[in-house]
């Protein structure tokens, strides 16, 4: 028998100490030992189930990094501070001097300018490729690639992945495929399809309340422990790690993530529809006109849909601003960056989460000065939101 994703979260079962209905949280940054033997164990590594510093671990991430592992189909899973906090430490775990990584040149802003200006300082090198050519990112391997990287979904041109393609390359040439699946949880899931580490910002869709930051590495538990390790493991000692009564939180969200994303993508699918039919340049990867539409049909979680994600391109950015300035008025969403939020979010890409990415790197990847990319809400009247959407492009001669 086939388990869905959500079956697996649904299938955790934990209680607090005195038999609450939800853990308890782990309300400490240290923990004691019975014996000195123990704890001297412990640091080399060999004790498990005991706990020994927050920084580490803790009871409370350990809950919600099962969850997270659960989702993912892997064997188990580290939370941190933030995404940039998970995918910091993946890379840096990897490689090391002299090593290199092909990565999609369609990323989060933040980790473009991470593998682009900061790891070269460590002598590690970077080629950004178009990920939906394969022929291309094999072309670009040399002799000292680890690691192929690249987003299921990318942010913001919501290109699609094509994960097992990615994962028989990177297994014929003995590297890595770390994806990052923030876009697309449920909807997808990279390891099932072949990617040795999966991550995510707990930011966005999965914590879903806009009111913290988390991030999580999913894999193997070799490679968890080794980014734990005390000795020499990157998320121990660059210390991203998360507070736990934040993954107490997140993980009482995510119980409801199966839910929020169905609607999530009934949403953007509904309006992506529309807007395609007013004749906006619209890019969904639920719609037949996305080149990447069947691939994502390929790899789909069919129940949870295509996602929240979607652009449109109102050809300039005046437009683009005067139109998200306009809908915020009337209360269609908030304009900000990040996503996942019960309130549809708009920003306008190439000047903000994108804006790390040099103006001639943009124009070649099609990152469009008119682009705003819409997270969409939960609303439960999206046809409402969609005519009161329509009056504002028309009475700002968009349509
Ligand atoms: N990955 C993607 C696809 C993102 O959109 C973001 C943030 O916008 C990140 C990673 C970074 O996550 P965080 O902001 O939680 O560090």
């Amino acid at each position: 028998m086939s388990f869905k994703p959500a079956n697996n979260i649904q299938d955790l079962q934990y209680f607090g100490e005195f038999g609450g209905v939800n853990p308890s949280i782990s309300d400490s940054s240290t923990y004691t030992f019975l014996s000195a033997k123990t704890m001297f164990d412990t640091f080399e590594g060999n004790t498990d189930g005991c706990y020994l510093y927050s920084r580490h671990t803790s009871p409370s991430n350990l809950y919600l990094g099962e969850a997270l592992a659960a989702m993912e189909g892997t064997e188990t899973a580290n939370v941190s501070g933030s995404g940039m906090g998970a995918i910091t430490p993946t890379l840096l775990q990897l490689c090391g001097a002299g090593d290199h990584i092909v990565s999609s040149r369609t990323i989060y802003g933040g980790t473009y300018a991470f593998l682009k200006n900061f790891t070269p300082r460590m002598q590690i090198q970077t080629t950004f490729v178009d990920i939906t050519k394969l022929d291309i990112v094999e072309a670009s391997i040399t002799k000292n690639t680890k690691v192929l990287y690249c987003e299921t979904v990318s942010n913001p041109l919501l290109e699609v992945a094509d994960i097992k393609g990615l994962a028989a390359i990177a297994k014929k040439h003995n590297l890595k495929l770390v994806v990052d699946n923030t876009f697309s949880p449920l909807s997808i899931s990279p390891a099932k399809l072949g990617a040795d580490v999966v991550i995510h910002s707990l930011t966005k869709f999965i914590n879903g309340s806009s009111d913290t930051m988390g991030g999580v590495v999913c894999g193997t538990n070799e490679f968890i422990t080794e980014l734990k390790s005390v000795i020499d493991g990157a998320s121990m000692l660059l210390g991203s790690s998360m507070d736990s009564l934040r993954s107490s939180s997140i993980l009482k969200n995510m119980r409801t993530l199966h839910i929020r994303m169905k609607q999530h993508s009934k949403n953007a699918t509904y309006l992506a529809h529309k807007f395609e039919q007013d004749g906006l340049k619209t890019v969904y990867p639920g719609l037949a006109s996305h080149p990447s539409h069947n691939l994502f049909k390929s790899m789909i979680n069919e129940e949870y849909g295509f996602g929240g994600m979607l652009t449109i391109d109102v050809g300039s950015l005046d437009k683009a601003n005067a139109l998200m300035e306009l809908m915020q008025e009337r209360n269609l969403g908030y304009l900000a960056v990040s996503l996942g939020f019960y309130k549809t979010l708009f920003s306008a890409p190439g000047t903000s989460t994108s804006s790390e990415i040099p103006e001639e790197e943009q124009i070649e990847m099609g990152l469009t000065d008119g682009l705003i990319r819409f997270s969409i809400g939960l609303d439960n009247d999206i046809e409402r939101s969609y005519q009161m959407m329509k009056d504002c492009m028309i009475e700002l001669d968009i349509l």
